[in-house]
Order: C-alpha cells, then structure tokens, then sequence
C-alpha cells in the first residue's frame, strides 16, 4: 500500500495541476483506486485516506486555514466539533432560491467568480460571491453584533495621505491583508480618488429589501468611495431583482485597484450582474486555486 500511495503520488506531481504546488503534506483517496495529494495548510487534520472529500470542501478548508477539522457524512466540521450541512440535494434552485435558500456547495459551486482584469462583463443571472450560506458567516466571523464586535480592531486606511479609521475583524487576519491593501494603494496615488470617503466596513445590518445579512455584518467588507461607484439598485426597482430583468452594466471603478484587492482574498461587486461597484468582500474560497 506504501508504494502504491508513493507511486501515484510522484505520477500526479507531474500533472500540470500539480507544477505549482506547495508542499504536499499528506495523500487520500479521491474515488477508489485514485489517490490524490492534498496541499495543507498548517491546522488541518486531514480525513482518513478511505473518506473522499469534494474538492470544492478542499478548496473552501484551504481558502480558511485554521477552522476545519475534517468533512463526514456531507458535513463540514468545525474546529470545535460543529457540523455544518454541505449539500441539501436540491437540484435545479432558481436565481432567487440559489441566492435565498442556498447551502454550503451552493456557494462553493453554483457560480465561479472570474478573477483578473480580463474578465468579461458579468452575463444576465451571474452574481458569483452572492450566492452566501449565512450561518458559514455567522460561526466564521460571530453571529450577533456583539460576537462580532469582540474581534474587531482598528486600522489606519491610507495612513500617508488619508489617515482615515477602519474598523475590521482579525478573525482570518483580515486586518492584517486590509493594512498591506492600503499601504499598496497609499503609493499608488492616481487611485486615491476611488478609495477617498469610503462608504463604510463594519455594521450589523440587512441588506436593503431582504432578510438577508450584509456582509457588512461581519466586518470582513469594504466599500469604497461611493461617488465613483455604480449600483444595480439604483438602475431599477427591487421587485425587478429577481434576475428575469435586463439591467445595464456600469462601472467606473478602475480595474486596476480590484486586481489588488483580489490578491488579498476580497472578491468584487462589480463582477456581478447585479453590480454593486463599491464593494469589495473576503472570500478567498472563490479565488483559491
Ligand atoms: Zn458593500
């Protein structure tokens, strides 16, 4: 068995998926007879080589280094033995039940964000990062104003030009990729305009016109100047926000300053076809490889 798992292990390292792979730390078996390295991040108790996990679970326990102590019987569990629900084996969700109803894979799976420059206007009904299982967000970052409070600190947004106060959590050093995204951007001067006056990070609040959590809740988000930014909900009415409306793109934010913000883990709003320009969010599970 040793030499089976050193064997194929070696076999697949020359695969192109594995070119640039960190450290492989451990083996397991994807489906029967198929072995596959897993890339670890410090923290993670991987499952036994006989239990097979999604990757869309790898990638989401590499996205959160630190959280997870394995995935059994479609549940992902948390460091403190919580068992969280993957998969509700409802198939063929709408728009809004995928947005409203969705579950954990949902999220992972439902819509991929397109990362970079390059990447092409959002089509009719493509929201990737919208489609959110709150109580993921809740356990991650506190599931009251309170909780969440208590893992907030204060950084200083462009501290050579701006000196403004943000507050944000440290919960997955947050804090710490905020801070080096804004003393990136205090050197990038024909940025400062977009990043002036930004729009706001913490509050505990729902999104306008639903019972959903902003992600604002947690502190995890940002939203920056908002005289430069374009938001679906001011183009049309709520009720036409089902996705059956035809709404017109807009976009003043350059693309220059997502492709930062992307290299931190934060996903753009304005890469949904309901665009919300200002916002940027941390979700490194849709940027992970
Ligand atoms: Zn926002």
């Amino acid at each position: 068995m040793k030499k089976l798992l050193i064997y194929s292990c070696c076999l697949l390292c020359f695969s192109a998926a594995c070119q640039n792979a960190p450290l492989i730390e451990s083996v397991r078996i994807e489906k029967k007879d198929t072995i596959v390295p897993v890339k670890t991040d410090a923290g993670i108790v991987l499952a036994s080589e006989q239990q097979a996990y999604p990757l869309s679970v790898q990638k989401l326990i590499k996205a959160y280094p630190g959280h997870f102590s394995g995935f059994e019987d479609n549940h992902l569990i948390w460091k403190d033995g919580t068992k969280m629900l993957w998969d509700d084996a409802r198939k063929d969700k709408t728009f809004s039940q995928l947005i409203n109803e969705s579950d954990l894979e949902d999220q992972l799976t439902s819509m991929a964000y397109p990362k970079g420059k390059d990447a092409p206007k959002p089509k009719q009904k493509e929201d990737p990062g919208r489609v959110r299982y709150e109580p993921f967000f809740k356990k991650m970052y506190g599931a009251s104003a309170e909780a969440v409070k208590k893992n907030l600190t204060t950084i200083v947004w462009l501290s050579k030009t701006m000196n403004l106060k943000l507050q944000v959590t440290t919960v997955n050093d947050i804090h710490k990729k905020m801070q080096e995204i804004s003393n990136r951007l205090d050197t990038m001067p024909q940025l400062h305009k977009y990043l002036k006056n930004p729009g706001g990070t913490f509050m505990w609040r729902k999104i306008a016109g639903t019972d959903r959590l902003s992600m604002h809740s947690f502190g995890m988000t940002i939203d920056v100047n908002v005289e430069f930014s374009d938001y679906w909900r001011w183009a049309i009415k709520e009720e036409e926000g089902d996705g059956t409306r035809i709404i017109e793109y807009k976009n003043r934010i350059p693309l220059e300053l997502v492709e930062i913000f992307e290299s931190y883990g934060f996903i753009w709003g304005g890469k949904w076809y309901h665009y919300d320009t200002m916002h940027f969010e941390y979700r490194p599970e849709l940027l992970t490889d």
